[in-house]
Parts: C-alpha cells; structure tokens; sequence
C-alpha cells in the first residue's frame, strides 16, 4: 500500500514536543494482554466502592436531549454552601484536569516559568509546557517527604504558577499545617499557588484543610483544585472544581475553557455525590482501613513507602518498576510504574478491595521473591 500520510503542516511546537501522560491501562486491555477475567485495577487511584447511589437515581432522571447549564449553577451552588465561598470564586471543570490546563493557558506563556515537585502528577508538567511555559521542580527529600526548604526558595524566586498537590501524587505525603504555613508565606505577588487537593477527602484529621486556610489570604493569589473523581467514585463521568482567591482569576480560567466544558451527567451525579457525604465518608474510611494493612504487608517485606495520605502507596521496589508493573499485569494486576527520571525504581498502587490489595501483595512478592 502507498503512503497514504497528509502533507506536513509546521505544528505549534511546543504541543508537538510535549511528553505522553503515563495512563493507567484499561481493564478491558489487561484482560487482553493477562488472558485473565478477573482484574485488579489499581494504577488509576479509584474508588473501589463507586459512587453514592443517589447518582444513579440522578442520571436516570437526566433529559439528555439538552444542553448542560455552562454556567454549573446548580453544583456551583451547593458547593458554595458547603465550602462557604462566594459562588463566583468557583469553577467547574470536566475533571479538575481541565483545570490545570485552564490555569496554564490563562496565566502561562513562552517564558514564563511553572513550579512544581518531582515526581510530579503528570499534568502539572505536560500543561505548562503545552503554553510554552518552562517547568522547574524540588524534588522530594531521602525520606520521601516534602523538601519545604527547597520549595520556599524556588517559590520565593517567583515562578507564574506553582503547582503543587497535597496530599501528594504520586507519593502520598500531606503538607502539615506549619509546613503549609511555610509554604504559603513563601508566595509572591505576582505568583499563582495552585494548591491541588484532589485527595483532600481521605486525609488524617491531622492535616490541615488547605482550603479553610488559604480562605483567610486575601492578600495572596491562590486556586485550591478538587475533584469528585476519587473520594466520589466519579472518575468515569469526569468532574472537578476549582476555589479562586478572587472572582477575577474565576473569570481568567472560566475564560479558558469551553462553555459547555461539564456535561449533563457530570453535573447532576456531582450535586448527588455532594447531597451524599456519608457515603463517601464510608468509602474513604475503609480505603484508609485497608492502605494501612497493604502498608504493613510490604513494610513486612522489607520495601520502602511513603508515608501516605491518600489512596495509593508509593513503593521502591528498588529495581525496574516497570519490568515488575509488566509482569504483575501478566498476572492480572495494573500498577503504575513510574517513568519520571530519578524514580524508575518506584511503582504506585491504588488501595482497591480488600482482596485485590491482597492479591497485588502476594504477587508482588512472587515476583521479588523469584
Ligand atoms: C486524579 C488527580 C487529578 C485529576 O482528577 P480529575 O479526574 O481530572 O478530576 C488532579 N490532580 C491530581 C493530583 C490527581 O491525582
């Protein structure tokens, strides 16, 4: 057959030289590549237990033949009320995904620097470099922690946009509130702090609430980033939001999106999911009950892991994860195996069932064991 390619045409070059994000396969590859059925899918930090079953009653009420509301009235507002923020502060996202990207192609440009930690969740990285942004990270400290010291000079240094998660993905750690402290002390005028809470729902009441921080710094520019997409059970339908410091950065990133960017069902599972916390509350007790059993296990045998908040561990196999992430799927078992520079030895595992944690462990011990 001939070549059947379309002439060249010169691409935006900074979207054509940008990274792949590292998705976790599909269950329905994994059967494929395993040959198996059963499939323990812990690479993309789901909720196990799903969603509150006040969303399905809502998606079978949906009227699909019209079009969302672009202005997310109604889950804005039942935000609004349970944040107690100001309903023009908050913005909806298809996944706060978006809302990075949103971020980046509202604040960034060709020269303009993005602050953010190593490893990094992958978007932090790929949306700033997609506006042609230059990407700088402080890497974590030995102990697997974050390096607070290193943070506060590269955000005093004034970056556009610091990107950073807490609790921490993909290595689990939670700022403490001295260190959020520090951190947030440490912002310039002149710099956005985008604080991104994706795993607020699951840490220890220990750890300060980022939001009900940063609520009392008017002074500073700041976005706080959450989703229903993991505490919720609502990855599929794809959903988040963002609180800004001010209506006026709101407005900048509303600006940035498409006006129909949160569709239907999204939005009326989202405002059922929220009408429901007990659920999610029960959910993510048992995700913590079972990531400290996991926890232990691997301890047990001899691997390192950060100390974790959220519903994934971070482990040094301490040889390449990768190899170890294909043979696990071969068995059945989809991890993320991290391909970031520095951190090929680490793989991270999503707190799934209490059997497929089990499952994983027993595996994964095989596997070093051989
Ligand atoms: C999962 C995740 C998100 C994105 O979630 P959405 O599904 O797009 O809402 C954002 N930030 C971090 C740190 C995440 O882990």
């Amino acid at each position: 057959m001939h070549d059947t390619r379309a002439p060249a045409v010169e691409p935006n070059a900074a979207i054509a030289a940008l990274p792949a994000y590292n998705a976790g396969l599909s269950i329905a590859q994994a059967r494929r590549v395993s040959g198996r059925d059963e499939i323990a899918a812990l690479a993309s930090n789901e909720n196990p237990y799903g969603a509150s079953p006040a969303v399905a009653d809502a998606l079978a009420r949906l009227n699909v033949a019209r079009y969302s509301d672009p202005s997310c009235a109604a889950l804005r507002a039942a935000l609004g009320a349970q944040l107690g923020v100001a309903v023009d502060r908050i913005v909806c996202g298809n996944g706060s995904e978006e809302l990075i990207a949103a971020l980046s192609r509202a604040y960034l440009g060709p020269g303009d620097v993005a602050l953010t930690v190593a490893p990094c969740f992958g978007l932090h990285e790929i949306e700033p470099l997609a506006a042609g942004a230059r990407v700088v990270k402080a890497p974590m400290t030995a102990d697997y922690g974050f390096d607070v010291d290193r943070l506060v000079v590269e955000i005093a240094k004034g970056p556009k946009i610091a990107f950073v998660s807490s609790p921490w993905n993909p290595v689990g750690a939670a700022l403490d509130a001295a260190e959020l402290k520090r951190v947030v002390d440490a912002v310039p005028h002149g710099t956005l702090l985008v604080l991104d809470e994706a795993y607020f729902e699951l840490i220890d009441d220990t750890h300060p609430d980022g939001l009900a921080f940063l609520k009392a710094r008017e002074d500073l520019a700041w976005v706080v980033l959450r989703t229903f997409s993991k505490a919720y059970g609502l990855a599929g339908l794809r959903v988040g939001y963002g609180v800004a410091a001010d209506a006026e950065i709101a407005r900048l990133m509303r600006a940035a999106l498409t006006p129909f960017n949160v569709n239907a069902a999204a939005q009326a599972a989202a405002c059922a999911a929220l009408s429901d916390v007990a659920w999610m509350k029960d959910a993510t007790a048992r995700i913590r009950r079972d990531r400290a059993t996991l926890d232990a296990r691997l301890k047990a045998m001899g691997l390192k892991i950060a100390p974790s908040q959220t519903n994934f561990l971070f482990v040094n196999v301490a040889r390449d994860a990768a190899a170890i992430a294909q043979a696990l799927l071969a068995r059945g078992v989809i991890v993320k195996p991290w391909k970031e520079k520095g951190y090929e030895t680490f793989l991270r595992v999503s707190i799934g069932a209490a059997a497929e944690n089990e499952r994983f462990a027993d595996e994964l011990e095989a596997l070093l064991n051989a």
